[in-house]
């Protein structure tokens, strides 16, 4: 299978006021045409920093350090902003976390999608018209015309981020980035948007990076997942592989906090993540790892390839 994206010994520093911290350690990554790969890890692991360098769209404090992200083996890091935006939103399309602050509450979620569609194709109006009542069907939302002449505010969080979702498809994108989509929804709303990303993302043989902390949502969803800790990959597999037999006492710890029915009381990883400002010896997990052995805060474990293209860092393999 061909990768439409491959992120190449990607670092990221920010200035922070009392220097220059990484948050993203020499992240390789690649994403397959048609799949859904997964980055989970928790909050502050550098998932998202990763995930917006694909879209140019870090924090004006973010230094790139080394790296390329290379789409169709061109390297968008080399590209100026205004070559960018033609190929974001329109090649490369996002889905925010919060769908209420991301829609715009003056403007009619029409004048919005119309706006996406316009700016990135060449249509008339009235075509831009039809596409968008198309991109509100494809998400399922009912009587599409009238609702396109409604403002944000009259749509629950559900709608708000279907809405979201129809813009990101408006321009038939190859590639999505979805961070964290339904975190800020209810649960119930949240499995029903899951299941249309992946339906879309099917029908349309989309590629899609998919944010998240939950790695229940990974099992449900994806179909690679990198877990993250402290800027750096510290596995990778196939979903079904990782399940079955994860491999870094991280993923472990991970999969064993998650909720399950007759699992009893959950385990919780103990202690926190590093903040960036931290300096840690040897495995970054070390402080919270219950396998810890001696050479552990001495040495930092490499990324390296198990078995089959399961990959882990870890001195247990
Ligand atoms: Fe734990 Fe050592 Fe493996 Fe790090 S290298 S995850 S500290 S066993």
């Amino acid at each position: 299978m061909r990768n439409i994206l491959e992120i190449k010994d990607l670092s990221i520093s920010f200035k922070l006021e009392d220097g220059l911290f990484r948050a993203v350690h020499g992240v390789n990554l690649s994403l397959e045409e048609g799949k859904v790969l997964g980055i989970v890890g928790e909050s502050g692991c550098g998932k998202s920093v990763t995930a917006m360098s694909v879209l140019k769209l870090l924090a004006s404090n973010a230094v790139i350090d080394s790296g390329e992200v290379l789409y169709r083996g061109k390297n968008l890091l080399n590209l100026s902003e205004k070559e960018f935006q033609r190929l974001r939103g329109s090649r490369i399309a996002f889905i925010p976390q919060d769908p209420l602050n991301s829609l715009n509450p003056l403007y009619t979620v029409g004048d919005q999608i119309l706006e996406t569609i316009r700016f990135h194709r060449k249509v008339s109006k009235k075509e831009a018209g039809r596409l968008a009542v198309n991109a509100l069907k494809d998400v399922k939302i009912p009587e599409a015309e009238n609702r396109l002449k409604e403002y944000p505010h009259q749509f629950s969080g559900g709608m708000s981020q279907r809405v979201l979702i129809a813009m990101a498809l408006s321009c038939n994108p190859d590639i999505i980035i979805a961070d964290e989509p339904t975190t800020a929804l209810d649960v119930t709303v949240q499995a029903q948007v899951l299941d249309l990303i992946r339906e879309i993302q099917r029908k349309r043989n989309t590629s899609v990076i998919f944010i998240t902390h939950d790695l229940g949502v990974v099992a449900e969803f994806c179909d690679y997942v990198a877990v993250m800790y402290a800027g750096r990959i510290v596995e990778y597999s196939d979903v079904r592989t990782i399940f079955k037999n994860p491999l870094h006492p991280y993923t472990k710890g991970l999969l064993e906090s998650l909720p399950s029915e007759g699992k009893g009381e959950l385990k919780v990883i103990k202690g926190q993540p590093p903040s960036i400002t931290e300096q840690i010896p040897g495995c970054v997990f070390h402080p919270r790892c219950p396998d810890k052995m001696e050479t552990c805060d001495k040495q930092l474990p490499q990324l390296s390839n198990i078995k089959d293209s399961h990959l882990a860092s870890c001195f247990l393999y």
